[in-house]
């Protein structure tokens, strides 16, 4: 392990999430739902660490929680370029990126202030039509945003 890595403590079985840009990690931490009550696991956050790659990241660290795909791939919405980590007995175990979904339900807020999501009590639903440019389109009234412009619901 790098020493980079160890500016937040090593965790013995869990995830990291690395390579959050800082502004995002709200919103990450948000997306994974840490700041549920249910949450049981320990969580180290690193905040605006030093990076080579990026200038400056964050870090967030997760003992004894490992996440499905779908639930690692909603932070594609926010944070594109993040990069997860699975550790086992202090080792890495697998490394992965995540991959925009085809559909994102719930998360996205529709920046339409007219369409029905955003006047209804219901979860608000887009298609990705451009994974490349991260252009999504909401499925009730077609209006399309980019992700990088995105508010969480
Ligand atoms: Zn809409």
């Amino acid at each position: 392990m790098k020493r980079q890595e160890l500016m937040v403590a090593a965790i013995k079985n869990g995830t990291v999430i690395d390579h959050i840009p800082s502004n995002k990690l709200f919103q990450v931490v948000r997306l994974l739902h840490l700041e549920d009550k249910n949450v049981e696991s320990e969580v180290m956050i690193g905040y605006n660490l030093p990076s080579k790659k990026m200038g400056n990241k964050s870090i967030i660290k997760i003992s004894e929680k490992f996440f499905t795909d779908a639930e690692l791939n909603v932070l594609s919405v926010v944070a594109p370029n993040v990069t997860l980590c699975v550790i086992r007995d202090y080792e890495v175990v697998e490394k992965k990126r995540v991959t925009l979904p085809q559909e994102i339900i719930g998360i996205v807020k529709c920046g339409n202030p007219k369409c029905i999501t955003n006047n209804e009590p219901m979860s608000t639903h887009f298609h990705v039509t451009d994974s490349k440019h991260g252009i999504i389109q909401c499925k009730y009234c077609e209006k399309e945003q980019k992700l990088d412009t995105i508010k969480l619901v």
